[in-house]
């Protein structure tokens, strides 16, 4: 017999009437005749007819949803409606049986919450396959695209002592006894006994380490997981996610915006390439679940449409001043529609803005630059006063339709005076960043980098409304099963 092939190969093979080997698992077999079998390897699953009149009753009956198999058999021109090809059955063994009293999987559709409490063994569906692996491709071709560009891919610590934004929203690392630290005479928790003498926590990005690579190798990127701490129960976050970081030397904001819009076009127009089945079948699964909402709620585009409309259309750049000018004049800020109405110049912008921008006024992803300084992080270039007397850095944030922000980046302050200033008004601690301020003080030069959400990425490629559903196993506050 010849070796397993893949039911994505054999799907495509132009090829039949040839014995082949197929492994899998059942999704249904019905009429004791038609198996759809998957592997994985595509959403699309293989029809395999058994000849149920010459085979044991008792393995019939073990050909429930769930079970592994493996089918050898001859492959035919299909007759059947739906699929080309088709298996007929010379031999089948059953691999692993799967009780059909007890298989948590039934061939009929689940809530995506419950599968969520089965996330085991959710990738066993068509919808989590598609998602995991465009997922896949998301993530391969962010790779592709940065080494074609000549950057390296630089592993930043998953464990630090630093916490970058200052935000404080992290994870504690310690190998103390919790219920038992020990403690200094004045009675605090003495962190100098701890594992690495002094309190660490998980990172929450690895950007100023990124920044240190960059200031020699040019460009860099990073992809690996960050943890924030947040107890933010949205469908835009987690607790462990993974994260894109570019950093390069010589760019100015400008750069910037055009290599993020670049990176995501690219990626975007990857997985549409590679994972067309995939995406169509999302497509198709998006607009089941709109119909249950009311007209006005639903989305004027399909997810197919919304991605292509992505890669044909330039990104719109405003400045937040820009922008809170749109959003003062705007209908449902003078109607007072919005909860955080816009008054003045100075405060963050929330969601409900954002989506204004991009889902009603631009209808296509916007970048904002140049954010009041207040409300960013203390490495964001500053800007000349402007005529108004604001005082703004060179921040972007891409926004995107559905998601919000999916990009935070800015051109980093590489003047010493300037860095030491703000970090004085905001009360970082040089001592402790003696290692940033260093490469401000030997060839500091300009340079800037931005973070891509990697989830937020795959929920907008996937359409899937919830973050918890595009990585394999969610951390968010109360749950960390699996
Ligand atoms: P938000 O305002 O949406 O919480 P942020 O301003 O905290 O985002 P940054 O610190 O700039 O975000 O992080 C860079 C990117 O990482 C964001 O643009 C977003 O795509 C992603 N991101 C941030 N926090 C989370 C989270 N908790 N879960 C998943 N992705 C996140
Ligand atoms: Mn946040």
């Amino acid at each position: 017999m010849s070796q397993r092939i893949k039911i994505k190969a054999l799907l495509e093979s132009e090829q039949t009437d040839i014995n082949v080997t197929v492994k899998g698992w059942v999704r249904t077999f019905r009429n004791n005749q038609f198996i759809a079998l998957n592997d994985g390897s595509t959403n699309n699953n293989l029809q395999v007819v058994v000849d149920f009149e010459n085979t044991d009753p008792a393995l019939l009956k073990r050909l429930t949803t769930g079970a592994a198999i493996s089918v050898s058999g001859l492959l035919v021109a299909s007759l059947g409606k739906g699929q080309k090809v088709e298996v007929k059955a010379k031999e089948i063994e059953i691999l692993g049986d799967s009780d059909p009293e007890k298989y948590p999987l039934q061939p009929k559709k689940h809530s995506l919450e419950f599968l969520r409490e089965i996330a085991h063994l959710r990738f066993r569906t068509s919808t989590f396959g598609s998602v995991f692996r465009v997922r896949n491709s998301l993530a391969f071709a962010v790779h592709q695209f940065f080494q074609e560009r000549g950057f390296i891919y630089l592993h930043t610590p998953i464990i630090t002592a630093s916490d970058a934004e200052g935000a404080g929203e992290t994870f504690h690392v310690t190998n103390f006894d919790l219920l038992n630290p020990p403690k200094t005479e004045s009675g605090e928790i003495d962190f100098k006994e701890d594992f690495f003498g002094r309190p660490t926590n998980l990172t929450v990005s690895g950007q100023l380490e990124g920044e240190l690579g960059a200031m020699a190798l040019s460009d860099i990127y990073t992809f690996g997981p960050t943890f924030r701490a947040e107890n933010s129960n949205t469908t835009r976050h987690l607790a462990e996610f993974w994260m894109i970081e570019p950093e390069m030397a010589f760019y100015d904001l400008n750069d910037n915006m055009d290599l993020a819009e670049e990176l995501l076009k690219y990626v975007i127009k990857y997985a549409l390439d590679k994972n067309a089945e995939d995406i169509s079948f999302l497509t198709q699964r998006l607009e089941d679940e709109e119909k249950q909402k009311p007209q006005q709620e639903r989305s004027e585009m399909s997810l197919l449409e919304k991605l292509q409309f992505c890669l044909d259309n330039d990104f719109e750049r405003l400045t937040y001043t820009e922008a809170i000018d749109i959003l003062k004049e705007s209908t449902p800020n003078k109607k007072k529609k919005f909860q955080y109405p816009i008054e003045g110049w100075g405060t963050d912008l929330q969601s409900e803005h954002e989506r204004y921008l991009v889902e009603k006024h631009f209808k296509k992803p916007v970048i904002l630059t140049d954010y009041p300084k207040q409300i960013k992080a203390f490495y964001m270039r500053q800007n000349e006063v402007d005529a108004n007397g604001h005082e703004t850095v060179r921040a972007m944030d891409i926004l995107f339709p559905g998601i919000g922000e999916i990009v935070g980046g800015s051109q980093r302050e590489e003047r010493l005076d300037k860095l030491e200033q703000r970090m004085d008004e905001m009360g970082i601690p040089k001592d402790e960043l003696w290692w940033y301020l260093d490469t401000r003080r030997f060839g500091a030069c300009p340079h800037a980098g931005f973070g891509l959400g990697f989830e937020r990425l795959v929920q907008f490629v996937t359409g899937m409304g919830n973050i918890r559903d595009v990585i394999p196993f969610p951390r968010f506050p109360k749950n960390a099963e699996f």
